[in-house]
């Protein structure tokens, strides 16, 4: 076994060499593209880059392991696209890209508008003062930001999996995919990370940090979605426990007890959660895993089959217990697991928690919000309070890893400490993320200067242009 191990080992490093020590070694390329732009991962961060990159005049590729985008908000399942207003849910922060693509789902019946939705109306997210959620269809997500990419020129790649890269003196100078018809070499002036897990910046040898830099990594869940709930009984539930003030009723955490102490719900959750769909199914965000390795397929796949163990046992909790949900079945499990947290990178700039609680303003900022800062840890969620309700904002410099000239990373690998992290590798910040990093790779090119050369001030007028919300 251990002598196969070797052999496949030596292959391997013959196969793909290695980049990470500036070695270069020769691939069996079959098939080489040349493109301005090169976005990496076509989640939430990938879609703005690429789409923002590609109208800003680079030719651009976009290159996904997967068969859609949407990254966690589609594979994942993951649903509703977290807050994008302010706490009081009055003013909406998160514009641009984000309020196009959402004002474009809304149109065909695939999105509610966050301004429009009604608190307490939808889900026990609403609950926890959560307010201006976005309520969206997966299907509508995957077709409308398709149609955005080839409307905007991005040139899609799919089943591409990004798996080294070459630097020479500082640049990335190609990077390289498996794909089924072998390895594919992409070649690009500059290179936007939007893998999540910051897989470009690590194979360019960037710093970055892992979890909380000491070994602990926040849990990781599989979302699913069930159909047949009744909601009218149970928004009559909701009602009933809000009048009395009785918010363990609300969130069924007595049945949760019962349940624990009759042996039939052996996960930590307290609550249950079940968000409502368009289309009257539930999301259910309940399934856990501990100390998962985002990072490590062994660990991956034996938490995606933990996950869809507990999915089956929830659903007959739900059905025994839960007043609405008697006649509930699993419609789907997520085909990626919800990895909270993997590698950040150590940017030009990393944004402190102290800078979110105090809202500090930067000379570059690119986005603001007003997030929660919540880590999942074991057993339970710990929010870390703000000092002020102010939104809180987000400077260039984050985007910019040390160390590697022509790449810039976006999403939840960008550079930020991790509580701030916590609250902005949500859905809408990662759009926000993703429209500044595609901007910015565009305009950057367009002067003829590195990214972390481009001068702020141009890439902010030019946000504020595409609709970005940056008051001054
Ligand atoms: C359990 C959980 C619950 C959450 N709940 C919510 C919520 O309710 N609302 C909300 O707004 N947000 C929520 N989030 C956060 C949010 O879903 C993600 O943080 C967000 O999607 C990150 O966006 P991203 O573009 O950085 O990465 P992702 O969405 O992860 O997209 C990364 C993309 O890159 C691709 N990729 C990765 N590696 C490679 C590679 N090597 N080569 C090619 N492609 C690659 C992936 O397939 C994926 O499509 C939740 C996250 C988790 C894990």
């Amino acid at each position: 076994m251990r002598r196969i191990s070797l052999i496949i080992a030596a292959v391997s490093a013959l196969v793909f060499g290695s980049c990470n020590n500036g070695k270069q070694v020769k691939l069996p390329v079959t098939r080489t593209f040349e493109c301005d732009v090169l976005v990496v991962g076509g989640g939430p961060a990938g879609i703005g880059a690429a789409v923002c990159a590609a109208r800003h005049g680079a030719n651009t590729i976009l290159a996904e392991r997967g068969g859609c985008l949407g990254g966690m908000a589609t594979a994942g399942l993951v649903a509703p696209f977290m807050s994008s207003t302010t706490p009081d849910g009055q003013t909406m922060l998160i514009r641009g890209f984000y309020e196009e693509l959402v004002n474009r789902m809304e149109a065909q019946g695939g999105a509610i508008h966050p301004l429009k939705a009604q608190i307490g109306s939808f889900s026990a997210y609403r609950d926890k003062g959560h307010h201006g959620l976005t309520t969206f269809d997966y299907e509508c997500l995957k077709r409308t930001t398709e149609e955005m990419c080839k409307e905007a020129g991005v040139e899609l790649l799919y089943n591409a999996l990004f798996v080294r890269c070459d630097k020479h003196r500082g640049r990335i100078t190609a990077a390289y995919f498996a794909t089924k018809a072998g390895i594919w070499k992409i070649v690009a002036n500059t290179y936007i990370d939007c893998t999540g897990d910051g897989d470009v910046a690590y194979s360019a040898g960037a710093p970055y940090v892992y979890g909380d830099g000491e070994g602990d990594i926040q849990a990781s869940s599989l979302f699913f979605v069930v159909r047949g709930v009744d909601w009218k009984a149970m928004d009559a539930h909701d009602a009933a426990c809000r009048k009395a003030g009785d918010f363990e009723g609300q969130f069924y955490m007595r049945e949760i007890l019962a349940a624990r102490e009759a042996g039939e719900f052996p996960m930590w959750r307290q609550k249950i959660a079940l968000f409502q769909n368009l289309d009257g199914t539930a999301t259910v965000n309940m399934a856990q895993s501990d100390g998962v390795d985002g990072l490590d397929p062994k660990q991956v796949s034996d938490a995606l089959t933990e996950g869809r163990e507990q999915a089956a046992i929830v659903v007959k909790f739900l059905r025994k217990y839960v007043k609405g949900c008697e006649n509930c079945e699993l419609a789907s499990t997520a085909e990626q697991l919800g990895v909270r947290e993997t590698r950040r990178i150590v940017g030009e700039y990393t944004v402190t928690t102290e800078d979110a609680k105090n809202s500090v303003r930067y000379p570059d900022p690119v986005f603001c919000c007003a997030n929660h800062m919540d880590i999942h840890r074991k057993g339970y969620v710990e929010y870390v309070a703000r000092n002020t309700n102010d939104p809180y904002w987000f400077p260039y410099r984050a985007l910019l890893p040390k160390k590697v000239d022509n790449l810039l990373c976006a999403g939840r690998c960008a550079a930020a400490e991790r509580p701030v992290m916590a609250a902005i590798r949500v859905i809408p910040p990662c759009f926000a993320m993703g429209q500044a990093a595609g901007t910015a790779a565009a305009l950057a090119l367009k002067a003829g200067v590195r990214p972390k050369d481009l001068n702020p001030t141009a890439l902010v007028t030019t946000l504020r242009e595409d609709g970005v919300y940056l008051p001054e």
